[in-house]
């Protein structure tokens, strides 16, 4: 089978300094993959690369048979790979309606209602605060919205750039639950995180990125098990 998407000896650098320098992943459909590793590992500039916010500067990007690479993003989203960003970038002083329906702005009009019925189904609470300004939620809640939001897209795959970041431990345990039953509806998952454990214990793969480079990789089973990541990033 074709993996949905698969990435090879990906690179970039900022003003010469390489970042990220040579990383390969595969997200098979339906697949929950974390890349994980710790703060400037190179994950925030991997995913940035495939969404096509960054041109690599080695390196290849395909995505169900398509070459992708150095393609801007808006080309990216129309195939159906959709990334939402670190830091929850909601619209505050927009209604949660008016968010979602910005992000279906590549959407028919006439598909939109169903999409935020579908939306509304999978995240109840935003039901419940549809007429209520983005910026008034909590955390969890804004970070609920900005998935919500990058699913309007009808992604395929949805790239998630660290999702609990700031959020409490029990925001943080209902989110990956939520990100769950977005991938039991079908949509394939690519989790940047730096919270381990819990994306180990949702995650079919992952890799561990470190200086640019992937170090690790495994089923979340092995790597949650495995003596290295315990010692380098769960701290016992
Ligand atoms: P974090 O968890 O902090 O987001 P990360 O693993 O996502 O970390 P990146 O954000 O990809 O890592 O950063 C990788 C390296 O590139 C770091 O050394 C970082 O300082 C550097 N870097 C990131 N963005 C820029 C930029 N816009 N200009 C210059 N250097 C950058």
């Amino acid at each position: 089978m074709t993996a949905a998407l698969e990435v090879s000896g990906l690179a970039h650098a900022y003003d010469g300094a390489l970042a990220v320098r040579n990383v390969s992943l595969t997200v098979q459909p339906g697949e929950i993959v974390a890349l994980l590793g710790a703060n400037g590992a190179g994950k925030s500039t991997t995913v940035g690369m495939i969404a096509g916010v960054l041109r690599p500067r080695r390196g290849t990007i395909h995505f169900d048979g398509r070459d992708l690479t150095g393609e801007p993003s808006h080309a990216v989203v129309r195939s159906g790979i959709t990334l939402v960003p670190e830091g929850r970038l909601v619209f505050p002083r927009m209604t949660v309606m008016e968010n979602l329906q910005l992000g279906a702005h590549s959407r028919q009009r006439t598909h939109i209602p169903a999409l935020i019925g579908r939306a509304f189904s999978l995240f109840p609470r935003l039901a419940d605060r549809r007429g209520q300004l983005a910026g008034s939620m909590s955390g969890g809640e804004q970070q609920m919205l900005a998935i919500a939001r990058g699913l309007m897209a009808e992604p395929k795959l949805i790239i998630l750039d660290e999702p609990s970041l700031g959020l409490m431990p029990l925001v943080t345990r209902e989110l990956f639950r939520l990100i769950e039953a977005v991938n039991s509806g079908g949509i394939s998952v690519l989790l940047v995180e730096q919270n381990l454990h819990q994306s180990l214990r949702i995650a079919n793969r992952a890799y561990v990125l470190e200086k640019g480079e992937v170090v690790m990789t495994g089923s979340g089973k092995e790597l949650l098990t495995n003596e290295y990541v315990r010692k380098a990033f769960l701290g016992r």
